[in-house]
Order: structure tokens, then sequence, then C-alpha cells
């Protein structure tokens, strides 16, 4: 079961978080490795075990007859079962199309969106800040077909573009709209962070493209399962054929550890025993280490001169059927003052950050993940505490 009361509680105040030992160590924030939710799993036990034997899994298909031959029913069912149960996503009339990651889905999707035929490789275009990956993905692949066109605002050439909406978006947590809204334009819709324990649901997402991923829902970035909800069947057939070209499908282990991983996820949203309810959940408990990470977290900002935070909004989230601000994923830090350079500066305190620079923006922004196991985050924010002090 999760319960947030199992292991080391979370520091209450900051002054809680000078127990932690510094031992020196270089502390890296850069990536969005998802290992806060280790613990969690943990806790969970053996339920989300899978055992495989030798003679299971030795054919290349799942089912021949669907479009997307290489899924396995049992996570295809999962998925739509989730999806139903949070609301975040409408899962009707859709193909779903499971990827070696949703990263793979990324790049089979633009394969499938851009015009085959055109002289020129299609525009992809994103609002600034804009998810720094997204872009080095586009940039080093060389594409025929699409090339990165950059920030949304500066965007002015006419004909068909595809637009890149990640909402809530990586790196500053904000939920997005398409901005550019011009005929011709093509949505690709990346909702890897909407999910309970870091936005209100408001909504259930309901777009021709939309990309999902258990690295962020679960925290399974390991297993590398992502998944498309695709409307269009042609669309569909075209995503299926590239990650049919790039790896002729995808894990059937994997897709089983994930579908085992979605299933425990929508179990314990649905026992019902009374003042339990609340711990036995996922996504409460979930909710509960990002709301008390981001309370650290501001209140540590707070007091120093020398950083600052968006304020992001509140919404009432439809699932947890309470009115919450966003707790998003990565801190979107800004160096106030004369520090220009924000990354550098927190390296010279052993804190690995990513620029604001890889996202499009100043150098006075750093990107910093929020999901690094406790003993990490705990040292980072004593650091933090300790640079306001001096
Ligand atoms: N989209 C966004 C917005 C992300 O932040 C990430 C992970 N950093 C991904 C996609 C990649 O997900 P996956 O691990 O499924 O490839």
């Amino acid at each position: 079961r999760f319960s947030t009361s199992v292991g080391p509680p979370m520091a209450s105040a900051s002054s809680d978080f000078l127990p932690v030992a510094d031992d020196g160590r270089v502390i890296n924030l850069d990536h969005g490795d998802p290992t806060m939710y280790e613990k969690l799993w943990r806790q969970a036990g053996d339920k989300t075990t899978v055992v495989i034997s030798g003679w299971q899994y030795v054919s290349y298909f799942s089912d021949p007859n669907k479009i997307c031959w290489f899924l396995e029913p049992t996570l295809e069912k999962e998925i739509i079962r989730l999806h139903e149960i949070v609301g975040n996503a409408v899962t009707e009339d859709r193909y779903v199309i499971v990827g070696t990651g949703s990263t793979q889905l990324f790049q089979a999707a633009l394969y499938a969106l851009s015009p085959p035929e055109e002289t020129e490789p299609i525009s992809v275009v994103s609002a600034t800040p804009y998810y720094s990956f997204h872009r080095q993905v586009i940039d080093h692949l060389k594409s025929g077909l699409y090339k990165w066109a950059g920030d949304t605002d500066s965007f002015n050439k006419s004909g068909p573009y595809i637009e890149l909406v990640t909402s809530p978006n990586n790196p500053d947590g904000f939920m997005r709209q398409a901005k550019v809204n011009r005929s011709g334009g093509i949505l690709l819709h990346d909702f890897a962070y909407y999910w309970p324990q870091y936005t209100p649901i408001t909504s259930a997402a309901d777009h021709d493209l939309m990309l999902f991923t258990i690295s962020k829902s679960s925290g399974h970035a390991g297993i590398r399962i992502g998944w498309a909800l695709v409307k269009d069947k042609e669309v569909a057939k075209k995503m299926t054929k590239f990650v049919e070209l790039s790896s002729i499908g995808v894990s059937k282990d994997s897709q089983l550890r994930a579908a085992k991983i979605l299933q425990a996820m929508s179990d314990s949203t649905e026992q019902v025993s009374g003042s339990e309810v609340a711990s036995d959940n996922f996504f409460e408990v979930s909710f509960g280490l990002m709301a008390e990470r981001w309370r650290q977290m501001r209140e540590a900002v707070k007091k120093s001169r020398l950083f600052s935070l968006p304020e992001l909004p509140s919404a009432l989230c439809n699932y947890l059927k309470r009115t919450f601000e966003t707790q998003p994923a990565f801190a979107w830090l800004r160096c106030e003052g004369e520090i220009e350079d924000c990354e550098a500066f927190l390296r010279g305190h052993k804190i690995l950050t990513r620029s604001g620079k890889h996202f499009g923006m100043s150098p006075k922004y750093v990107r910093i993940s929020m999901l690094d196991r406790d003993e990490n985050f705990r040292l980072f924010l004593k650091r933090l505490s300790a640079i306001f002090q001096r």
C-alpha cells in the first residue's frame, strides 16, 4: 500500500533540512529522473512484481489484427482504465499506440504528421520556454520531413506547420494551449505531466494526438513505456510503421510491467475502506509528497534575495476534488540581481541544473528537478539555504 507515513518523514520546517550531513558531493538535478517514486513503489511491495517464464513472449506480435499489432491487450486495457479513473484524457474513438518511451512516439508523431511529398521540411514550432529535448531530437535527426523553426511568437511563415504543445509545460509547469492558431496548423500535445500529483485535472484532454508516458505518471522512467492516443486512423498507421521501422515493436516485458503498475495505480484509487482511502491512493500520496516538497522549496526561496519562482495558477482538480496550486516536476528558478548565469552560480555550489538557454530563455533561469530521492532533495535544500545565510 502507498503511504506517506512509511520511511523517514520529510522535513517540515526549513531548519529540519540542516540535520542532513553535507558530504560535499555533487547533487545532479539536471535531468528529470523520477527517483522520488522508488519509495512509494517499495511500499507497494509485491503488488507490481511480474514473473515471466522463458517460453513466454517469444513472438514479435501481440495482436496481428490491430493497427498497433505489437501493443499488449492488457496494457491497452490498463491505459484506458487509468485515463477513465483520473479523467485526464478522452480515450473513446482513439487508437492507442505504444512506444519505447514517449520519446519514440514523439518522433513517430513527427514522421506521421509531416506531409510526405513537400519539397521543404515542415516547420515545427513551440512556445518559449520549450522542452529542450524536443528541439534537441529534431535538430539531431536532421530529418528531410520536418525542421525546428523556433518560438511560436516569432513564427511568421505561411503554410502548414506543426506546433508542439507541452502541457503542463516542461520547464515551467504552466498549462499550455496552442498559440499560433493559423490554418494549416497541426497540433502535437505532450501530456507527460498532466497527472493530479502535478497539476489540477480540470478537464479530459481531447486532442487529435496526445502523448503520455509512464515515466512521469508512475515514475518508472526505466521501463521505457509511453503511449499515444490518436484520433486519425492514417496517423495511427504511420506512427505504428515508424515504431516498426525503428524497433519492430516495443518490449513485451516492459509492456507487462507497465500494465501491472498502471493496474496497481487504478486499484489503489478504487479501494474504499473508510478513512484509509486517502493514504492508499497513489495520486493522493504522490500529490502529498509534491505538495511538501514545493512548500519547502518556496519557503527556502522566499527567505532568499537571490532567487525567485513563478507564481503558478490554482484550480479545482476534478479528480482530487480540491483546489490547489500547480506543483510541477521541475522548479523554474530565476537568479535575481547580478547573477547572470544561474547554472554556473549553482554549479559553484555543486548543484547541477539546466540553464534557461536550453529552453530558449535567458541564462538567469535554471530548471531544477523536483523528483529526486529524499536524501538528495533535502541536501539540495540545505545547500540552497546555506547560500542565503552567507
Ligand atoms: N515529454 C516531456 C515533456 C518530458 O519532460 C519527458 C521526460 N523528461 C518526456 C516527454 C520523455 O518521456 P519518456 O521517458 O517517456 O521518453
